[in-house]
């Protein structure tokens, strides 16, 4: 077996073991394989571990793989995820590659997103991303800005609202890890009762799984512990 098959299994194992523990099913939670600065070929091996979802951060690069696998046998029927900081002149690479965007922060972007989404493709899935622990540097937005900006983005033809993303700061103490996880899925139940569609809960890494599960994660974005550390 290959490492990063292993490593896959062994990523399987630990959601599966997080979402039992807490009286959940494994199935709730979907595994995205962040493949940032990772070759075609480790892609490749996780697809060949039965992977299906791929996260990427940077546009080109990530246009690239998607049209490297829209020639490949095994590329059918992969899922595309844009997880990065998005400038707004880099948006329409976004809207016709991708099939989920997980940093929205502002209203011009999904604008854009939704005006450049080609007709004959289903709507992008976006996410709106969290600025849960309030750190000048990151960006995501507060809370309190939540309502006005999902109801703006609910009008728009090409892209659904399908929930909420955040990056907490790190942190290793898992109840702390809990308290700020526990925070979003607040926000997040709240959202779901205003908007049917809110399916989606994008939080957890690498270090923090566990504790993002355990507060409701429906989406967890592992790169380190299925491809090994990044360059
Ligand atoms: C890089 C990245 C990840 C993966 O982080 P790991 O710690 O390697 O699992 C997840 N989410 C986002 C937004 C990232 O940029």
């Amino acid at each position: 077996m290959s490492t990063i098959q292993q490593n896959l299994q062994d990523v399987r194992g630990r959601i599966a073991t997080a979402a039992l523990s807490c009286a959940r099913s494994p199935e709730e939670v979907v595994l995205l394989a962040v493949s940032k600065t990772k070759p075609v070929e480790a892609i490749a091996e996780a697809i060949a571990a039965g992977q299906r979802a791929f996260g990427e951060n940077y546009v080109q690069e990530g246009v690239e793989k998607i049209q490297y696998f829209a020639q490949q046998p095994n590329g059918i029927g992969l899922e595309w995820h844009f997880i990065g900081p998005l400038q707004s002149n880099k948006s329409r690479l976004v809207a016709e590659h991708f099939n989920w965007f997980h940093t929205l922060d502002r209203l011009r972007i999904a604008e854009r997103l939704s005006d450049q989404r080609p007709t004959g493709m289903p709507a992008l899935n976006v996410l709106i991303q969290i600025n849960i622990s309030d750190e000048q540097s990151k960006s995501g937005i507060a809370l309190t800005e939540l309502a006005p900006l999902a109801e703006a983005i609910a009008t728009l033809p090409n892209i659904t609202l399908r929930g909420l993303m955040a990056i907490p700061a790190p942190e290793s103490d898992y109840q702390r890890q809990l308290a700020v996880f526990g925070q979003m899925n607040s926000a997040y139940q709240a959202l779901k009762q205003r908007y049917p569609q809110v399916d989606t809960l994008s939080m957890g890494m690498t270090d923090d799984m566990s504790a993002a599960i355990a507060a409701g994660s429906t989406l967890v974005r592992i790169g380190t512990a299925i491809f090994g550390a990044r360059a």
